[in-house]
């Protein structure tokens, strides 16, 4: 396929296998890349999940020792080792702790896999955020993508490390209940600190930034809206004004500086914006940075972000997916994954003003 520079681009067959949550938005997310082709996905029932993805064109292959799909009306290509066969990586969606029993499946037909936050971090050759290690992924058999809250932080961290050096990272998560199908899931109506001590999350972080000093404390609310951070980053070498720092974050596109004035100050707007933009599945792939609240104390940092919980890790797994089949290298394939899935585009507030802050605000 011709490239945008006139070169002749790659096309990367992808699997995914596990379409829930996570799975049906790497699988569209793919689609949409001009240098893959999603060959299918892999289930483990007919639902209406199955009969929406039939209907849209993607083949289906059957997962699970049982093939309930027989008799279902909804037609299946193969299994899934099958699928791994015709591909050239596969991203494991599936709940956390099932992407190990499906290792072998994936190594024994020597297709790459790229396995979700929920696994063990063992899983993998290496743990994946784009803008923090995308090297260390490239031409690996397996990685792992950070979790939803993980991530959002990794995402945050890299670019100020960059910049000023992180000497120590301290973040609060107060985290949603569950997704708004996991009815099984809570808190209904209470706060509950999770855990008491330190959450795994810092120790997620730094595998992606070894050395770092990250630490993080969860907390869980009533909500399937979205994880909100508060981010304390002491930094070796800060900026002289904020502006500065600001200027530094909204140089990256996957943190959009929210402006109060946008009318943006919570994340029951972001719902309503993602709505609005009509963005798929109501998705913010991106982090979403209230600007106000970035303020810079002597070398200390603060800020609020928000994190989709359900979308931040697509774009990552697209990546990775160019990591592992050695399709481009980091900064490219960011861009391109950016661009085909509309990432920082924000419409212009009735101010006059884009949502997002510009770097000279
Ligand atoms: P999910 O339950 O929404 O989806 C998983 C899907 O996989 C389900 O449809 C399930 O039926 C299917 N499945 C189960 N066993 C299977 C098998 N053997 N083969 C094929 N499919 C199988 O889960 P999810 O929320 O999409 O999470 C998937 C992974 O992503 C987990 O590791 C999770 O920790 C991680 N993750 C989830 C979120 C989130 O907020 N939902 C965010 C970031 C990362």
């Amino acid at each position: 396929m011709p490239s945008h520079d006139g070169g002749v681009r790659v096309t990367r067959d992808v699997g995914v296998v596990g379409y829930g949550t996570i799975g049906k938005r790497v699988a569209d997310a793919v689609r949409s890349q001009p240098d893959m082709a999603l060959v299918g996905v892999a289930k483990r029932s007919p639902d209406y999940a199955a009969a929406v993805a039939h209907d849209a064109g993607i083949p289906l292959y059957a997962a699970g020792e049982e093939d309930r799909f027989s008799g279902s009306g909804v037609p299946t290509a193969g299994t899934v080792a099958d699928l791994v066969e015709r591909v050239d990586a596969v991203v494991d969606a599936t709940p956390s702790g099932v992407g190990a029993d499906n290792r072998d499946i994936y190594a024994d037909a020597g297709t790459p896999a790229v396995f979700q936050g929920g696994e063990d971090d063992s899983i993998a050759e290496t743990s994946f955020t784009a803008r923090a290690n995308y090297r260390d992924a490239v031409g690996t058999d397996r990685v792992r993508v950070l979790s939803c809250n993980a991530t959002g932080l990794a995402r945050l961290l890299a670019p100020l490390d960059e910049a000023y050096g992180v000497e120590t990272a301290r973040a609060t998560l107060v985290r949603r209940g569950g997704d708004p199908g996991q009815t099984d899931r809570g808190p209904i109506n209470d706060i509950v600190p999770d855990p008491f001590g330190e959450s795994h999350h810092a120790a997620d972080v730094e595998t992606v930034l070894p050395g770092m000093d990250v630490r993080t404390r969860g907390v869980k609310v009533p909500t399937d809206l979205m994880h909100l951070q508060s981010v304390r980053v002491e930094l070796v070498d800060p900026p002289a004004s904020v502006r500065l720092l600001r200027r530094t974050l909204s140089a990256e596109s996957r943190l959009l500086l929210l402006d109060s004035a946008s009318g943006i100050e919570g994340c029951g707007d972001l719902l309503d914006v993602a709505r609005d933009l009509e963005r798929p599945r109501t998705d913010f792939w991106e982090n979403c940075v209230f600007a106000e609240s970035v303020s810079l104390e002597g070398g200390e940092c603060t800020l609020f972000q928000a994190i989709d919980q359900e979308s931040d890790v697509v774009p990552e797994n697209v990546d990775a997916v160019r990591a592992v089949t050695r399709t481009a290298a980091g900064r490219e394939s960011r861009a391109l994954t950016d661009r085909s899935l509309g990432i920082g585009s924000l419409p212009t507030t009735g101010t006059g003003r884009r949502a997002t802050v510009e770097s000279d605000d």
